[in-house]
């Protein structure tokens, strides 16, 4: 069997892969233009496939049927694929859950401390030879212990950052779902606006859908406490980034920490200016370890795949 890796992936990951496929990886580090991906759908029996890599109704117009039978994600987030026209052509896909949890919960920990203890800014002025030694009034932020975090979208990623926050910070925990919870530590399931309202941080944990696009727009930013900070683990255009800019350039909060944008790579000028403001480039999963761990499950679905099992992980 014939297998694809569309980025280059760690020597660790892509032996584990040898053990089963003949196996080419790609040693391009850009997202697959659409021809690349019409080809890759007629040349290999399965395509490990990853953000960036965008399958669109478009890229499965002419595939009937193709010779690659799935394209394993490698990531949680699988929105960067048209489920119904890959179900369609006759392609399953698959997804990386579980093994990406505990990585980017960490990374919404880091946003969180980062944004309201001002630690770029701070490290910033240091390196910049701008630190004039203590004083007791430098840097001031927000205390973290005991405030309120709200997490829009309990699923496995909100719940890991819900659960640090209670039990390493003493926050109470607020949440937004479509359903109750019960996540095994005190946490309450409240309207979004009630969310907006009472949460010191504002965690961002839902998939991207069209239904989730701009979920937080100037409407939310407005109503949230001129100290609470925004986080985004998720995915860029779940926040209006361009209402975002605004709400933050005015005043009407008090900070953000992105790990994730609207258009990717591209960030905006506008929040680069911005001290209150925590940049990272979406490295929620981004180590060795959990990379490994990302490869052995989406070699595991696309086995079982390729073997005519049902993959763990399937999603369409
Ligand atoms: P998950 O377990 O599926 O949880 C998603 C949560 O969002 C659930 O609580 C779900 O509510 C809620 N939700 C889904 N659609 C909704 C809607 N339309 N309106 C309101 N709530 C909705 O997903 P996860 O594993 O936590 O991952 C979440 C996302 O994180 C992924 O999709 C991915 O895009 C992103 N991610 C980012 C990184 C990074 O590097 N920054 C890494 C991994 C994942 P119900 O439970 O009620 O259905």
């Amino acid at each position: 069997m014939r297998v694809y890796f569309t980025r280059p992936l760690p020597e660790s990951v892509a032996d584990m892969a040898r053990e089963h496929f003949d196996v080419e990886m790609r040693t391009d580090n850009t997202p697959l233009k659409i021809g690349q991906m019409r080809a890759a759908l007629n040349l290999y029996d399965g395509v490990l496939v990853m953000f960036g890599d965008t399958f669109s109704a478009e890229v499965f117009r002419d595939a009937h049927h193709p010779r690659c039978k799935v394209l394993a994600n490698y990531g949680a987030g699988i929105n960067h694929i048209d489920l119904a026209a890959a179900r369609s052509a006759g392609v399953m896909v698959t997804n990386v859950p579980g093994a990406v949890t505990d990585a980017t919960a960490d990374i919404g920990m880091t946003l969180i401390l980062m944004s309201a203890r001002r630690a770029a800014e701070g490290e910033r002025m240091l390196r910049a030879g701008k630190w004039p030694g203590w004083n007791p009034t430098q840097l001031l932020g927000l205390h973290v212990t005991g405030k309120t975090v709200g997490i829009i979208g309990m699923g496995r990623i909100g719940a890991a950052i819900a659960r640090r926050c209670h039990h390493g910070f003493g926050m109470d925990v607020i949440y937004t779902a479509r359903s109750d919870k019960a996540p095994g530590f005190p946490a309450r399931r409240v309207e979004m606006d009630a969310l907006l309202q009472a949460a010191d941080f504002v965690v961002v944990a839902v998939p991207a859908s069209p239904e989730t696009r701009h979920m937080i727009g100037a409407g939310e930013l407005a109503q949230m406490q001129p100290h609470a900070h925004l986080i985004n683990v998720a995915r860029g255009d779940i926040v209006d980034e361009a209402a975002l800019i605004k709400a933050l350039q005015g005043g009407q909060v008090g900070g953000a920490g992105l790990d994730v944008f609207e258009n990717e790579p591209h960030v905006p000028g506008a929040l680069k200016a911005m001290d209150n403001v925590t940049l990272l480039p979406h490295m929620g999963t981004s180590t060795l370890e959990v990379r490994e761990t990302m490869g052995r499950v989406a070699i595991e679905n696309l086995r079982a795949a390729l073997a005519g099992q049902e993959p763990p992980n399937l999603v369409n």
